[in-house]
């Protein structure tokens, strides 16, 4: 029922999915029935979506918010066929943009799989009411979001500094992390959604956990490696 519920991800699965447009529909601004005012959310998010489609090569204008009440049939009518005609012009998702099909797909997929990590980066500025449509523009700037893409942080597990105790795996919201019992502890990269949990949480007379900035993620220790040598079983 309310545009706030539209998150990055139904955006993004949607173009993932071939649609060439995405149209949200809210109520107006500062109309919210409600203390959530959960259309300036989905301002705010088109915004950073419309960004991010620019950096992965893709035309923002597949992307379109508008804002009307539910007794605005008319406005509503012209604005959905002004957004088809629009569409039609830009042409085929990808094509029109002269992207390859499979890079579109790859490109998609490795921003989908960051959602979570950008709305945690940018979850103050997703909260912010904009006063005026004058903010709109410059709210999200290209080179915030390039730089964004350039600095995205990965966790690793040090093996020589993990001691198994568990804390980490029993932390991670995403069941991203291989260990248990005397096994050191492994980050599934590909489950990983950044968080940062297993980096707070790791005690600090460990400190396995190392975050790794714009450099690739070391490869992860053999599995007939795994088993933690303590210090006095080595002597
Ligand atoms: S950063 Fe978050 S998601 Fe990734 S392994 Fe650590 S706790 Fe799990
Ligand atoms: S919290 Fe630290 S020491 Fe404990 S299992 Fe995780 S990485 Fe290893």
């Amino acid at each position: 029922m309310c545009s706030g519920r539209i998150d990055l991800e139904f955006v993004l699965r949607a173009f993932s999915n071939g649609m060439d447009g995405v149209f949200i529909g809210g109520c107006r601004l500062n109309e919210c029935n409600y203390t959530t005012h959960g259309n300036y959310h989905a301002l705010n998010m088109v915004l950073l979506c419309r960004r991010i489609m620019e950096h992965i090569g893709l035309n923002p204008e597949r992307l379109k918010i508008e804002f009307m009440s539910a007794g605005e049939g008319i406005l509503f009518t012209e604005v959905m066929n002004d957004f088809g005609k629009k569409v039609k012009e830009l042409g085929p998702l990808g094509k029109g943009e002269d992207i390859d099909e499979d890079e579109l797909k790859s490109k998609l997929e490795e921003v989908r799989k960051l959602i979570p990590y950008i709305k945690m980066v940018k979850r103050e500025k997703l909260g912010v009411r904009l006063k005026n449509e004058e903010e709109y523009d410059g709210f999200f700037t290209s080179d915030e979001i390039d730089k964004l893409f350039s600095e995205v942080v990965s966790y690793y597990i040090d093996p020589d500094k993990c001691q198994a105790c568990m804390i980490c795996l029993k932390k991670c919201p995403v069941e991203a992390i291989v260990g248990g019992k005397n096994r050191i502890h492994v980050i599934d990269q590909d489950k990983c959604i950044k968080c940062g949990t297993c980096f707070e949480a790791c005690p600090p007379r460990f400190g396995a956990v190392k975050d790794i900035f714009g450099e690739p993620v070391p490869p992860p220790v053999p599995e007939e490696a795994r088993t933690v040598v303590r210090k006095s079983k080595e002597n």
